[in-house]
């Protein structure tokens, strides 16, 4: 992966590539940005920058044999840890060796995939991934070996926040003395999860939300007609997974505007017999469908509630939804916004896990008819 596949991102790849240039690559470095920034990405691009032996000042040359390798995620000097789900067989350990080839085709379909859809690649069914303590021994392990034909070995931990302590508690020292020529690179989303002992022992990379722009010129490139790049820009929240998920279904998301505001104006009405009645609708939608729809009204919430709250902060709406948020913002405040958007998203995690559908959207739709009623302070 080079820097040119990455969308946006200026300003890190300038960073990253002065720390090569100036000969003051950091160690272990961490890169914190929410899903769908490109964190990920770009730390994979920086490792193939880093072993690149025809480097230009701008980006790797993506032709020699380490890049070619690299890009295919079979350079023997740059392993990957990320969280896996439990394997359920005593033969296969739960590391992520074993799902290896998986996690290649993954990055190669959509390097901007989040946490949830690679469960959702491997099939990980209700379990949760984590890091084990396993896995921070194949981490020892593999980084004690020589190095094959890198400059750098290079380590890229995906979700460090998914290790749990004794994992993170047995890497502490190698990532504050690592062995020479050794790079860690962590791949975080949130940091509040991550022990405080791996922080401080990292150089900070903070990876900013991706700018509109970049994201409507990224879909282009990827064959999005100009006027549906743009739209889909305005409402991705700086996300191009979010961006790439809604290309193709500007269908659904006008669909879903309308699903919104029959779901806000029942609730409200109040009234038990239309309540079931869109319960049976909402409930008979396909799965991805009703996920998508959910996700849809939890930014739709967000960005009303912005609205709101006048914080001269933009708002990011199509026409349709700015012009339903002119009337609807008044019923979404701080006294209920919080309940309204936990709702949303408990309704999403039990869809995901296969509860009856009818009967989530039911109890949702009667906790939103109570919360729309909480007065703003
Ligand atoms: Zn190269």
């Amino acid at each position: 992966m080079r820097f040119a596949d990455i969308i946006g991102q200026d300003d890190i790849k300038r960073h990253l590539i002065s720390t090569v240039k100036e000969n003051r690559i950091s160690h272990a470095q961490m890169f914190l940005g929410r899903e769908g920034y490109g964190s990920l990405p770009l730390a994979i691009a920086y490792a193939q920058y880093i072993n690149c032996q025809n480097r230009t000042d701008a980006d790797s040359c993506g032709e020699c044999p380490s890049c070619r390798q690299i890009s295919k995620l079979s350079f023997p000097d740059l392993h990957f840890a990320f969280p896996v789900p439990a394997t359920g067989s005593s033969k296969e350990k739960a590391i992520s060796d074993t799902y290896f080839q998986k996690w290649a085709e993954f990055i190669k379909q959509n390097p901007y995939g989040n946490y949830q859809q690679w469960l959702d690649f491997v099939e990980a069914g209700n379990s949760q991934g984590s890091i084990r303590v396993d896995e921070s021994n194949e981490i020892i392990r593999k980084l004690t070996m020589k190095t094959f034909t890198a400059e750098y070995k290079i380590m890229i931990i995906w979700l460090p926040e998914k290790m749990n302590t004794d994992a993170s508690n047995k890497l502490l020292k190698l990532i504050e003395e690592p062995y020479p020529k050794t790079l860690f690179l962590l791949v975080a989303e949130n940091s509040e999860n991550i022990i405080s002992t791996i922080i401080s022992r990292t150089q900070l990379v903070k990876v900013p939300r991706i700018t509109d722009t970049d994201i409507c010129t990224g879909l282009q490139s990827k064959g999005v007609d100009a006027v549906e790049a743009e739209k889909i820009s305005k409402i991705s929240e700086g996300n191009f997974g979010t961006a790439l998920e809604y290309c193709g279904h500007t269908a659904d998301l006008a669909n879903n505007f309308e699903l919104f505001v029959k779901l806000m104006r029942t609730s409200y009405a109040f009234k038990a017999a239309d309540m079931v009645a869109l319960a049976e609708e909402l409930g008979s939608l396909g799965r991805e469908k009703q996920k998508a729809l959910l996700s849809y009204c939890e930014r739709m919430v967000r960005e009303n509630l912005i609205m709101n709250r006048n914080l001269g902060k933009l708002t990011h709406f199509t026409d349709d939804e700015g012009g339903f948020a002119q009337k609807f913002s008044r019923f979404i405040h701080p006294q209920n916004s919080g309940i309204i958007a936990e709702t949303l998203d408990k309704a999403y995690y039990h869809i995901s896990r296969n509860a009856s559908a009818k009967i989530v959207f039911l109890d949702t739709i009667i906790t939103l008819a109570r919360s729309l009623r909480i007065p703003a302070a």
